[in-house]
């Protein structure tokens, strides 16, 4: 048994939920599921970020002020999470109070270390990033990274994070801590950051109202971001329950996309060790997920909402697409096509072939009671081997790898299906072996797949006649071989998936 802390990055409320919020966050649900279903203890966190310059001004333009804009946008992520099934936790919202006495606390705490201090600051300043940027770091004409639009020449009086004293401390830290960042090239893009020389940030503005005041100066509040990442302390009581913090800090384990890698493996770390904490243990970064090889974002109107797919493919179908077709960490291009490929060949042909054909010979050849599997099943060493398989990928966030595993069962039972053809044969023995088999297989599947297709994985469990439900099912007891009783009812029903027109 372990304990685990997962975050996905609070959301900015500037933007309404796609499929690339989604991406990070049904992965870190799964992730979530498949440690409960280990035993483990999990505390599973997501929120939005609701502060700074951009949502102060999305507000204007909507006639709103600020907080009512923050409260519906924040309430279409709660509704998209609840779509999903994503069973987090903690909702962090960083208008909370518990987060600005949290957000207080925690800068405060630096400023008296002597990490923060006044300065004036130029620089060049993108305004959809709301950071500064090094002219060596922008794309041509002076372009941001991320948004490639022009960058603003400004200057400005305001406090400031002495990130540059910092430079040896994170590079001493991540020497220590080589797994910190995952994957390898993602801590790499981490240490080269770090490498090329930190520059002091500026963490506060005075030209805005929106955000957390600064305490000891309140004609400033924090910059968005400073804010933001300390919501990952806010959320097991920084400053406010130190036993609550001390046993859940610093095993936390953040799901990030490499967007605000820059943020998370270099400020956030940095802004741990002047507070007087350790850095995060863990984060793992994944690529952008594409759409016809293009960044997601609202300018481009490229972006795609959960609920659409949803429609089309249901909530398992939405899910398993996104943890199984693209791997963690490079970058993955979304298309409908392909996820009616995924769709088709894993959901459709796959599982719900499977159940569909099992429940159905089980009807006719064994009077709808499901026979006990074969001890020495040759699908007993299958399940083995995925089982461990499985677990070995969810641990290192390997979702689709985990999946892959997951699926080998479901082919090796189609094959030996295949290969008996009991739907020809006679009633009797050999028929209950072969399908005592495959019913046992479609137990264990349902137990391993549930973090991806919870919907699919209770309906599979509740038609081969068990009680309770996969999800409260306990690893690695629940998977050993053997565990399907035998003279259940077996229930048919409709098509768990049904084929999509590719
Ligand atoms: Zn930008």
């Amino acid at each position: 048994m372990g304990r685990l802390f997962l975050t996905t990055p609070i959301y900015y409320v500037n933007d309404l939920p796609h499929i690339g919020h989604a991406y990070t966050t049904v992965i870190a649900d799964a992730v979530a599921r498949w440690h409960r279903l280990r035993g483990d203890e999990v505390f599973f966190l997501t929120g939005t970020d609701e502060h700074g310059l951009k949502v102060q001004r999305a507000a204007e333009a909507n006639g709103l002020s600020p907080s009512e804009h923050a409260d519906r946008t924040a309430a279409r992520f709660l509704e998209t999470w609840k779509l999903l099934d994503i069973a987090y936790d903690d909702f962090i919202r960083t208008t909370e109070p518990r987060h600005h006495q949290s957000v207080q606390a925690f800068l405060q705490r630096i400023y008296d270390g002597g990490d923060i201090e006044p300065d004036t600051y130029e620089g060049l300043y993108c305004v959809a990033c709301e950071g500064y940027y090094n002219e060596s770091e922008l794309g041509p004409g002076l372009t941001c990274p991320i948004h490639g639009r022009p960058v603003e020449h400004m200057s400005e009086q305001n406090y400031f994070f002495r990130l540059s004293r910092y430079q040896q401390p994170l590079l001493d830290w991540y020497a220590a801590h080589p797994d910190a960042v995952q994957p390898e090239s993602k801590r790499n893009e981490a240490l080269g950051i770090i490498r090329q020389g930190l520059d002091d940030v500026s963490i506060t503005r005075t030209s805005l109202d929106w955000g957390v005041r600064v305490p000891w100066d309140p004609a400033h509040v924090f910059y968005v971001w400073f804010d933001a990442l300390i919501n990952y302390a806010t959320a097991i009581g920084y400053g406010e329950k130190p036993d609550r913090f001390d046993a859940w800090w610093p095993a936390v384990h953040h799901i990030i996309g490499k967007d605000i890698l820059r943020f998370h493996c270099v400020y956030w770390p940095a802004m741990c060790l002047a507070a007087g904490i350790d850095p995060p243990a863990r984060i793992s970064v994944h690529g952008y997920l594409l759409v016809g090889g293009e960044k997601m974002s609202k300018t481009r109107l490229n972006q795609i909402h959960p609920a659409d797919l949803v429609a089309d493919f249901g909530v398992d179908g939405f899910r398993h697409h996104f943890l199984r077709d693209a791997p963690f960490g490079p970058d993955g291009d979304f298309s409908y096509e392909g996820m009616v490929a995924r769709y088709n060949s894993d959901l459709a042909n796959n599982l719900g072939n499977l159940q569909a054909r099992v429940a159905t010979v089980v009807d006719r050849k064994c009077g709808g009671v499901g026979p006990a599997p074969r001890a020495d099943s040759p699908l007993a060493e299958v399940v083995a081997a995925a089982h461990a398989h499985a677990d070995d990928a969810w641990r290192r966030v390997a979702p689709s790898e985990a999946l892959e595993a997951t699926w080998r069962i479901v082919r090796e039972t189609n094959s030996l299906l295949e290969a008996a053809e009991p739907w020809r044969a006679e009633p009797g023995p050999e028929v209950d072996a072969v399908l005592g088999d495959a019913l046992e297989a479609l137990r264990v599947v349902s137990i391993l797949a549930s973090p991806a297709v919870p919907y699919a994985a209770a309906e599979i469990w509740r038609r081969l006649g068990l009680e309770g439900r996969p999800e409260d099912q306990r690893l690695p007891d629940a998977v050993r071989w053997g565990g399907y009783p035998g003279g259940l009812q077996v229930i048919r029903g409709d098509p768990l998936f049904p084929r999509k027109q590719d």
